[in-house]
């Protein structure tokens, strides 16, 4: 019989810990480059000034009501997702070889994929997916949770700072046949390291040589260098080579609608005579997973998406946004390597401009790390992971000259 007393302790989630031993610290001067959510010049959440115009309009709309969505979500928000994804003219699209559904925000749809893929996605051998080391650490518990076994590839080179192009290809070379290969599309987290074009066609090629399954996870489409078509290229690339696909998409970042949960999961078929048919079939047991998981979606961050993303006017005052978004995050890694450069900081600090995205993956050690939280209320993960967002024309030097003290 079940006991309860039985069950052991499971650790805090580090990065909401961390977000917690923020809040409790009582010093005026502390630093938050823990969580990846964009903030403005002084430190505040940012609500985009396109969503407050999307939200007028909803709310002048004497027709809104609160009702339930359907089971896979909005569908004017669903096919726009499709477009924004895949590009207006895409193949998929127009042979309706992709099936969508909307999901609470990026974390339910690479959750929906994983549980789709365990029903449905038999191999030969254990299926595995593998992850870059390092990844978002929930990409390891949404797929042991269904039941998949995980694995990671090299992505990182400690020495350059950059992709270990080198180390990742031969570990999907080596992969068992049929492994699912989870890809960030950009702004890779934590890293802030893409592949460039040339090496995202030698990664699909082994990708098709091992008949390996592409996942794709993109969670900052238009943030990562804020043109959406550019940060979109890896997906739409597979895509044209015919892969079958999931995609997991998160307007979380790129809309600022965190605690929304606006998201979206895409599965795409390879061309063939029959696949209207296989897209229809999946979408009927995504419709099934779906239900007895969420029953449907919530409504109202897909609401404003769709708004923006429905409309010319704002889609382009979301463009602009995005630029605002990005640019920042670019003068900010800007200031910070020459800071770093000008105070003869110990050891090179090229890679904070060559990260892109969110996040930079500093280089700094766990206990430097550590040092920075103790002596400069500083918090960032152990990892030494900052999200750019986080430092501002205020707080910039201050930050600069406490890594200076850390390292030295
Ligand atoms: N994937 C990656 C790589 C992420 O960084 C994030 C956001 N931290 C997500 C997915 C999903 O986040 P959300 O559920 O908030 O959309």
């Amino acid at each position: 019989s079940f006991n309860a007393e039985t069950v052991p302790q499971a650790p805090e989630d580090a990065l909401f810990g961390l977000m917690a031993a923020f809040r409790r610290d009582t010093d005026p001067k502390k630093v938050d480059l823990g969580i990846g959510a964009y903030r403005d010049d002084n430190a505040k959440p940012w609500v985009l000034p396109v969503v407050k115009q999307a939200e007028d309009v909803l709310r002048k709309d004497p027709n809104l009501n609160h009702e339930y969505l359907p089971i896979a979500g909005l569908p004017e928000f669903t096919s726009a997702s499709q477009k924004l994804v895949l590009g207006a003219d895409s193949p998929a699209i127009k042979e309706k070889r992709i099936t969508s559904l909307q999901t609470i925000s990026g974390t339910g749809a690479v959750h929906l994929g994983a549980l789709f893929l365990s029903k449905f996605y038999k191999t030969k051998s254990e299926r595995t997916a593998y992850f870059s080391d390092p990844t978002w650490p929930n990409h390891f518990q949404i797929f042991s949770n269904v039941g998949i076994s995980t694995q990671t590839y090299p992505y990182f080179s400690k020495q350059t700072k950059g992709l270990d192009f080198e180390g990742m290809i031969g570990s999907i070379k080596s992969a068992a046949e049929g492994s699912i290969i989870v890809l960030h599309a950009c702004a890779h987290n934590p890293t802030g390291v893409d592949p460039t074009q040339e090496q995202w066609k030698e990664i699909a090629n082994v990708i098709k040589e091992k008949k390996h399954f592409p996942f794709f996870d993109t969670a900052y489409q238009g943030f990562a260098s804020g043109d959406l078509a550019n940060d979109a290229w890896a997906i739409r690339y597979f895509i044209e080579q015919g892969f079958e696909t999931c995609i997991a998409q998160s307007y979380a970042k790129n809309f600022g609608l965190y605690g929304e949960r606006a998201g979206c999961f895409h599965f795409v078929t390879s061309p063939s005579s029959d696949a209207e048919s296989t897209v229809s079939r999946v979408a009927s047991q995504l419709a099934i997973l779906q239900r007895s998981e969420i029953s449907n979606p919530p409504a109202y961050g897909a609401r404003i998406a769709s708004t923006v993303l429905n409309d010319k006017e704002l889609f382009a005052e979301w463009e602009a946004n995005l630029r605002t978004m990005s640019g920042r995050i670019i003068d900010m890694r800007k200031a910070l390597r020459s800071k770093l450069e000008e105070a003869g900081t110990p050891g090179k600090w090229n890679h904070i401009t060559e990260q892109i995205g969110m996040f930079s993956f500093t280089g700094l050690t766990e206990q430097q790390v550590l040092k920075l939280r103790e002596d400069s209320h500083v918090y960032m993960t152990k990892n030494g992971r900052i999200s750019m967002a986080g430092l501002n024309t205020h707080n910039i030097d201050y930050f600069a000259k406490a890594v200076d003290k850390a390292v030295r």
